[in-house]
């Protein structure tokens, strides 16, 4: 016992705790833990730092090794030593160098600017990807603003270096506060399901933005071959005046929200009259054998009833077969006969669909041929509205704009790592 015991006790005794916490923090030779200090009310503990005397420091500006003209103390938030919070202080030594003049050193555990050491930076990275902000404010007792911060740096810095020079294929949307009328466009890279850019407004210059973007991102308008998007006259002059040579898609998703949109429409012209649809609707909505057999008894009962019900639902679930077609011909074929068979209905909102389709004809029917989708607006929607919540709603673009890119821009950040 006596002799396992040895080695421990006279290492211990060997190393005070300013040895311990200059090995623990990996100072180097430049710098040493001078002090500990553990109070206050709640405690913490505060290493005060110092750099070796005598040493002399590489010119920020030109990389000379000067020596010191003063110091200035700082602060930096770092772990916590167990549940206590703990900061680093030091005097932090400005170069004098016959070149370039007076320069803070660079001290090596912190990002220029930054009130947190590296290691704190690279912890709340790493909880940012598990939760929102508020939630990473209460649990590091720290102000949000100062977590925005950091997480707009790494994020902005990831998202300015990423390369989009083999985007081929995007889709543009738009998203929409719950309250209020703000809305932003996201344009997506179609292939990988990456939200690019995001930028306030849904007009045409929304395209714009992103053009100018691919510039800065290794890219060129020119490289762009389909854009995917709903029918909004804006996006659609914003692609026709800045991506020229692209094929425009409007995709299948949202001519069926508009196909529902018509039927709902059907629905509530019959409740008008005084049709009894009380509870219907859920054995109107969507397809036939997603229901059970109840709703499709329900369903199959009312069409009989009401025969513009029934009308109404054989025009939808023909829309939605006509897209099952992989042969464009086929497909404008089929859509043409529908069209027609929709114009004379009867049902005024069939015929206005009926319409919209004739008019955006090429953009329907460009579908067939890239097969081009807004699966990838699917597969975004639903992290950007976590990152909504992440940022709290539109209260501020900029925090919403960075917890989007962190989230569904598939970005490298550049994150100290904890080691
Ligand atoms: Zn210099």
């Amino acid at each position: 016992m006596a002799i396992a015991q040895k080695p421990i006790r006279s290492l211990v005794a060997a190393m005070t705790p300013e040895e311990l916490f200059t090995t623990a923090l990996g100072l180097g030779q430049q710098w040493r833990v001078v002090e500990c200090r553990f109070e206050g009310e709640p405690k913490r503990l505060e290493l005060r730092l110092e750099h070796v005397r005598g040493q002399h420091f590489a010119c920020p500006q030109c990389g000379t090794l000067c020596g010191v003209h003063d110091t200035i103390e700082r602060r930096w938030r770092h772990l916590n030593f167990f549940q206590y919070r703990c900061e680093l202080v030091a005097k932090v030594p400005r170069t004098w160098c016959r070149k370039d003049g007076v320069h803070q050193v660079q001290a090596p555990w912190a990002r220029e600017g930054s009130g947190f050491t590296l290691m704190m930076e690279a912890l709340m990275m790493l909880l940012s990807a598990e939760m929102p902000v508020d939630a990473m404010a209460d649990l590091l007792d720290e102000h949000d603003t100062r977590l925005w911060r950091v997480l707009m740096h790494y994020v902005e810095q990831a998202h300015a270096k990423s390369d989009w020079s083999a985007v081929r294929r995007i889709a543009v949307d738009e998203t929409s506060a719950r309250r209020g009328h703000r809305y932003v466009t996201n344009v997506l890279n179609a292939e990988n399901s990456s939200l690019l850019l995001m930028v306030e407004g849904r007009s045409a210059e929304a395209l714009g933005a992103f053009a100018k973007a691919l510039g800065e991102h290794g890219g060129d308008p020119s490289q762009i071959e389909a854009i995917a998007m709903d029918m909004s006259p804006a996006y659609v002059m914003g692609a026709t005046e800045h991506f020229p040579h692209a094929r425009i898609v409007f995709d299948k998703f949202h001519l069926m929200v508009l196909a529902g949109q018509a039927l709902d429409e059907v629905r509530r012209e019959l409740q008008r009259e005084g049709a009894d649809l009380k509870g219907a609707l859920w054995s109107l909505r969507g397809n036939a054998w997603n229901l059970n057999e109840e709703r499709q008894e329900q369903r199959k009962n009312l069409c009989r009833q009401y025969t513009k019900l029934g009308r109404a639902i054989s025009l939808r679930e023909t829309l939605q077969a006509i897209y099952a077609s992989s042969d464009r011909q086929v497909a404008e074929a089929e859509l043409d006969w529908w069209c027609g068979w929709a114009a004379r209905s009867r049902l005024s909102s069939f015929r206005n669909l009926a319409r919209t389709v004739r008019q955006h004809w090429d953009g329907i029917l460009a579908y067939f041929d890239t097969q081009l989708t807004s699966a990838a607006i699917e597969a975004v929607n639903g992290i950007i509205q976590l990152a909504k919540r992440m940022a709290r709603g539109f209260k501020n673009f900029v925090y919403f704009r960075t917890a989007a890119y962190h989230r569904a821009g598939k970005l490298k950040l550049a994150v100290p790592t904890i080691t």
